[in-house]
């Protein structure tokens, strides 16, 4: 049903071009080519007859090329492509390409569709060989070309050509799908060089390319928690420190990645007290479950567990939460006996059930989710839309 729906779309596409063509060639009637109208009409027999491949090249054969038929090739391919037909867009555009009779903005308008059949086919070295020709040629789609090679050298996690391509582009005209400005894109390309450097344990390159990072965007929560991360493998507390106190006027949402090095900071440095006060100031301006637990298990460290299931129990009337809940339960269950024993160790394994069958982060512009942050979405390929989820099951 689908094929049906498909090509009598691409009938009616075709037809209208067809129309147009010979509206424009009146008084070129009579030598306008017989073996376009047979083509036509031999292509809709294959569409009734449900052979779409012999139908779309009578098509093909069909239309001529040129100025005024071009739009419908063009729908006709993208049409296709949309539809997951690439080898069929493919076709439809390496035709467009062949032939004469187009100008030099309409080759280049084919060739850009082009690229972005083979992106869809996965065809990335055709599609970066054309996108870097057209970056060369046509300032109409200089723009267009570096966009998609961008996303060619995320997927294939070549950094320093997707900065350099990022560089490029007019930053007056980006209109990212993400609503990332070009700095903050560019500041993610140079924090995945950093993260690559520390994998390999290449410390001071991952120091450049974090202060690189940095300077494309100071507002970076991820180039900060990352030089946060390379200070303390460096044993730099202080200065790792001076990272972690800029997170929260960042981007508070990512505090929570930050609370595990904020608290070993803290301790290398002697300075537990001084934890404390931190913590219950972010309590105050940024809550979140996360910070109650670390609280609290602070307080069981200073003090004994049951300030802390006090203090748990205190938040848990203000912000509802299971997995406050759960550190409660864990609180008082070495406190308990018999009975009571017994039906907390039931309460537990079902909240426990509950929190595991809850995801802790979700995009904000796809809804996937997962339990670990990704700063590019598994599944729309944004930048920095994973974020953690808040509520009663999250933070
Ligand atoms: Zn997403």
């Amino acid at each position: 049903m689908d094929a049906l729906v498909l090509f009598a779309a691409l009938f009616v596409s075709v037809a209208v071009g067809f129309a147009l063509g010979r509206l424009s060639r009146r008084h070129l009637q009579s030598q306008y080519p017989k073996d376009y109208a047979l083509n036509y009409y031999k292509g809709l027999s294959y569409l009734f007859n449900e052979q779409p491949d012999s139908a779309i090249d009578a098509f093909i054969g069909s239309l001529e090329v040129n100025s005024d038929t071009l739009e419908t090739h063009l729908a006709l391919g993208n049409m296709l492509r949309r539809r997951g037909e690439v080898t069929k867009a493919i076709k439809i555009h390496q035709n467009l390409l062949a032939r004469p009779g187009l100008n030099t903005r309409q080759q280049h308008e084919s060739q850009l569709e082009l690229a972005r059949d083979y992106i869809k086919s996965g065809l990335l070295d055709r599609a970066e060989a054309l996108l870097l020709e057209l970056v060369k040629i046509s300032s109409a789609y200089k723009q267009a070309a570096l966009e998609h090679l961008i996303e060619i050298y995320q997927d294939e996690n070549e950094w320093d050509n997707a900065i350099s391509a990022a560089s490029q582009l007019d930053g007056k005209h980006y209109r990212p799908k993400s609503g990332l400005g070009l700095k903050q894109l560019q500041a993610h390309f140079a924090c995945e060089q950093a993260q690559e450097d520390m994998a390999q344990r290449n410390f001071s390159k991952a120091r450049t390319h974090l202060q690189e990072a940095l300077g494309f965007d100071s507002d970076s929560a991820r180039a900060s928690l990352l030089f946060a991360r390379l200070e303390i493998h460096q044993s730099r507390f202080r200065e790792a420190l001076d990272h972690l106190h800029k997170i929260p006027q960042q981007d508070a949402d990512y505090l929570i990645e930050a609370l595990d090095m904020i608290c070993e900071c803290y301790e290398k440095i002697g300075e537990p007290k001084a934890l404390q006060k931190y913590l219950r100031s972010l309590l105050a301006e940024y809550p979140s479950n996360s910070l109650v637990i670390k609280i609290a298990e602070r307080l069981r460290w200073l003090e004994n567990d049951y300030v802390a299931a006090d203090f748990i129990a205190e938040q848990l009337k203000q912000r509802p939460s299971i997995r406050t809940l759960n550190r409660l339960v864990e609180l008082h269950l070495p406190h308990s006996e018999g009975r009571a024993k017994e039906n907390l160790q039931l309460l537990k394994q079902l909240v426990d059930r509950v929190i595991e069958e809850k995801p802790s982060y979700c995009c904000n512009k796809c809804g996937f989710t997962g339990n670990s942050l990704h700063w590019l979405c598994p599944g729309c390929k944004t930048w920095g839309s994973v974020r953690p989820i808040r509520g009663v099951a999250g933070e």
